[in-house]
């Protein structure tokens, strides 16, 4: 079997869509050399290994030492050095990479090869006996950090002392001489901690491959693929990238950058990046040093700046995206190290998939799918309230990372970070700046700020990733990780103080402000959903109660009213007292009279939804949830709530204790409500059909009620209530002399109601699944109560998903689809569509498209998600 996969000279073993066995980097390295694009030569051992590693007690293949041996030996021919040789050394770096992208998780090692021969050697070949030692240190540092477990620090607290001892502030002032004592240093710390630095290059190789397969399983590798979702097994592992060293750090002829084909945070056509003059690539990724912007480096060597440029034009056109370029220059001479496709903001995604279909790269349904669901979400994410914001001090500011505003309390280590989150606070993260060890945190944090670091730090990058507003490099802050607080200034804020920041502009605040969601679809994201409309097969209608949700899930672009609560509009002051009158009614007289008042006060509502709806389906359900919910239950309102019924704080108790249920979400509510009292079924279809008379006469809108019976179970039930709502409604159409179609359906709730849908289907003119409750009554888990024992199960690994947030397809799911295939074979014609939360679920629209539903039915904010989700549905 092939483990191995070389690359050189134009050749290369591997291609582009071998990513699964060659990770990211290792196919787009071959795909490269294949180019002809100046790629330093090298070999990938392939992900197979890695799995073959982990599924045999951490052995390799027999046959693999034979085929890096080979590889190593073609390396060598081509670059005529060898690894070992103290004359003509050959250095190389051993870098991991998975088909995903997973920045910055596993172990990366330079400058592999050195030891206290060939650094002289290196030395007299580059005639640069400075350059050699710090690349020698480099390697110890990192050679013992990453294959021995030696704490990184240990180095760095070496290299300290000798830069104080000298009296220099930076790495650079270090000579030759100090480097030289600095790597003896460093082999001390090898001892102290009972390890030897290996001299034999060779056992160097083997030890660095075991290193970055052993990263694989590391915590931070771990953690980085449970956040990002990538499920155990999805990838095979990673593979190992055996590269020849070139150099950016060997005098001001040399440099290293990070570029991007366009703005990742924009999406604007416009090349970006950053370099660093004389520094190797650790120093731009770890954000040490702050690198400049990439136009300078056309100051510094037009030649080499232009050739970038068009590198980066052939390998956007190559690849039809947008291309995060990481590239070297050693002495005058350009190479390219690594190409992927960029990580972007939410805003950047929607921004440069409609650019490349405008540019002829992609067509629209690519660029429908290259766009998340999620950023469709976000782009319509917080800002701060503009007044807030007016009035609120900046303190600081840094580079906008990653758009999007956060308000939280600060906090300055990652691990506590999660806890605060835990206990439900806002956090936002501050470091100096962030290492893998901090996605935890980074994650948990409303947002995070860096003091350090550029737009390419681990931090920005991570962050963008997440979504997360984060705002870096804020050089003013100093922060005090064993004091818990941060100094701008003269300002002190101490850990648990409230901080703002805003990832768009870069502004960190002192205090809390209040962030807000932005409102309306335009530029790129509106073009996106009407591509997204035009492929996808699911309508899309909102759960809207009032004209104002309404008019926003309009402007958001949905097509009906998949669920309207009526009683919300009970709670609204001028209606309680008239609910509550209703529920004490000791007679049917007296509860009609409650009745007749609450009618014209509700049919004004639904002609405010239909006005607003224009002609649209509006979706009206009668009442459903327990009455108790309308009656006080705390001692000092009873008295206030009995005065305005009419009746006495006793009688009041006691008709609140006639109520109480123990299980009220499996009592008297729904349907069960009008069967008991059909006078609110009629009423409540008065004010339907009456708002619909009035609308047309008045204003010539048409409309088309569908009047929805709640949490039926027994077609008996749903019989019982049609027929109500139906003699009222035909009567008062009849005395108006208009034409109005209307529809009587049914919630579909209740597993009985989905099993028996075929019968249901004989009186029900549209189903509406009701996901909330299905979900509830299938797994019998209580809707509001679930919080006590569910994130243990999704810890513990016993769902993977909150089944209340997203569809359980093999258990619900199979419900929904049996519904709706029963109720569609009794009656051909029937609407179906889902107005539980999940109607507004990416994950879920992908069942509901494939089970054949009609519609789904969200919140208004999440319209455009359901739009772009519902699309890739089809695709
Ligand atoms: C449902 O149960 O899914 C539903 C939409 O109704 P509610 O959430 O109002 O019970
Ligand atoms: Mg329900």
């Amino acid at each position: 079997k092939k483990w191995v996969y070389f690359f050189a000279n134009k050749q290369a073993e591997g291609r582009a869509d071998m990513k699964d066995i060659l990770g990211g980097k290792g196919a787009n390295l071959a795909e490269m050399t294949n180019l002809g694009i100046p790629v330093p030569p090298g070999f990938t051992i392939s992900t197979e290994v890695c799995k073959y590693y982990y599924d045999h007690g951490k052995t390799y293949p027999e046959d693999l030492k034979q085929q890096v041996d080979e590889a190593l030996k073609r390396l060598e021919e081509v670059t005529g050095k060898r690894l070992g040789d103290p004359e003509r050394p050959l250095l190389v770096s051993v870098r991991s990479g998975a088909a995903v992208s997973m920045p910055g998780m596993m172990d990366t090692i330079l400058n592999l090869g050195l030891n206290d021969e060939t650094v002289v050697g290196l030395a007299k070949l580059t005639n640069n006996e400075r350059f050699a030692y710090d690349a020698y240190r480099r390697f110890l540092q990192m050679f013992g950090d990453t294959a021995l477990g030696i704490p990184h620090a240990e180095f760095e607290k070496a290299l300290e002392k000798r830069k104080e001892e000298k009296g220099v502030k930076l790495d650079v002032e270090l000579d030759a001489d100090d480097l030289k004592a600095l790597v003896e240093d460093y082999k001390e710390i090898y001892k102290k901690h009972g390890k030897e630095f290996p001299q034999d290059t060779y056992k160097q190789l083997w030890a660095a491959i075991d290193a970055v397969f052993g990263s694989w399983m590391n915590e931070r590798a771990i953690k980085y693929r449970q956040i990002n979702n990538i499920k155990e097994g999805e990838l095979l592992g990673t593979a190992v990238n055996i590269v020849t060293m070139v150099f950016g750090n060997m005098g001001d002829d040399c440099g290293t950058g990070v570029c991007f084909t366009r703005n990742p945070n924009t999406g604007e056509k416009i090349p970006y990046g950053e370099f660093l003059q004389n520094a190797q690539g650790e120093d731009v990724v770890a954000g040490i040093r702050t690198p400049v912007p990439l136009e300078e480096l056309k100051k510094i060597n037009e030649a080499v700046y232009n050739e970038l440029l068009s590198i980066m034009e052939r390998l956007e056109k190559h690849y039809r995206d947008m291309q995060d370029i990481e590239f070297t220059i050693e002495k005058g001479k350009l190479y390219i190290l690594q190409t992927r496709n960029g990580k972007r903001t939410s805003q950047a995604a929607i921004k440069i998939a409609v650019d490349l279909v405008h540019e002829g790269l992609i067509d629209k349904e690519t660029a429908v799918m290259r766009v998340k669901p999620e950023d469709v979400e976000r782009v319509l994410h917080p800002k701060f309230d503009d007044e807030e914001v007016k009035n609120a001090k900046v303190i600081a500011k840094g580079l906008p990372a990653s758009p999007g505003a956060a308000t939280g309390k600060v906090y300055f280590d990652a691990k506590k970070a999660e806890e605060m989150h835990k206990n439900g606070e806002a956090v936002i993260l501050v470091r100096p700046e962030t290492s893998p060890e901090d996605v935890g945190g980074m994650n948990a944090a409303e947002g995070i700020l860096t003091a350090r670091g550029g737009m390419t730090s681990h931090a920005a990058v991570v962050a963008r990733g997440m979504g997360k507003p984060a705002v870096v490099g804020a050089e003013e802050i100093v922060v005090d990780e064993e004091k818990l607080e941060f100094k701008v200034g003269d300002v002190v804020v101490k850990e648990g103080e409230w901080i703002s920041i805003d990832g768009t502009t870069g502004n960190v605040y002192l205090g809390k402000i209040t962030t807000v969601k932005p409102q309306g679809l335009e530029g790129e994201v509106a073009e996106l959903l009407t591509w997204a409309d035009e492929i996808r097969r699911l309508g899309v209608r909102t759960n809207a109660d009032v004209p104002r949700d309404a008019k926003v899930a309009r402007e958001f672009g949905a097509e009906g009213i998949g669920l309207c609560r009526t009683e919300h509009m009970f709670f609204e002051k001028d209606r309680i007292p008239k609910v509550r009158r209703m529920i004490v009614a000791k007679t049917k007289e007296q509860r009609e009279a409650a009745l007749a008042e609450l009618l014209p006060l509700q049919k004004e509502d639904f002609k405010g939804l239909f006005r607003t709806m224009k002609g649209l389906p509006v979706t009206i359900r009668l009442i459903d949830p327990p009455l108790h919910e309308f009656l006080p239950h705390e001692e000092d309102q009873m008295k206030e709530v009995a005065e305005q019924v009419g009746i006495t704080v006793e009688e009041l108790k006691s008709i609140v204790e006639q109520l109480h249920e123990l299980n009220p979400m499996l009592g008297h509510r729904g349907c069960r409500l009008t069967i008991t009292y059909p006078e609110i079924a009629v009423m409540q279809t008065k004010a339907i059909i009456g708002a619909a008379i009035e609308l047309k006469k008045e204003e010539n809108i048409d409309v088309i009620p569908e009047i929805m019976i709640p949490l039926v179970g027994h077609i008996n039930e749903l019989k019982y209530v049609k027929k109500v709502v139906k003699e009222t409604a035909d009567a008062l159409i009849k005395e108006s002399g208009i034409d109005l179609t209307y529809k009587v359906g049914t919630m579909i709730e209740i597993p009985r109601a989905a099993v028996t849908a075929d019968q249901i289907a004989q009186e029900a003119e549209f189903f509406s699944f009701g996901t909330n409750d299905l979900t509830q009554m299938t797994f019998g888990f209580s809707r509001d109560d679930v919080g006590k024992f569910l994130p243990e199960y999704l810890e513990k690994g016993i769902l993977e998903h909150d089944p209340f947030k997203s569809l359980d397809w093999e258990g619900v799911g199979q419900l929904v689809k049996m519904g709706t295939e029963k109720g569609k074979a009794t009656r051909k014609d029937l609407k179906v569509g889902v107005c539980g939360e999940h109607g507004g679920d990416p994950r879920s629209i992908l069942f509901f498209d494939a089970a054949g539903l009609d519609y789904v039915s969200c919140s208004p904010y999440r319209v455009p998600v359901a739009r772009i989700a519902a699309a890739q549905a089809t695709i």
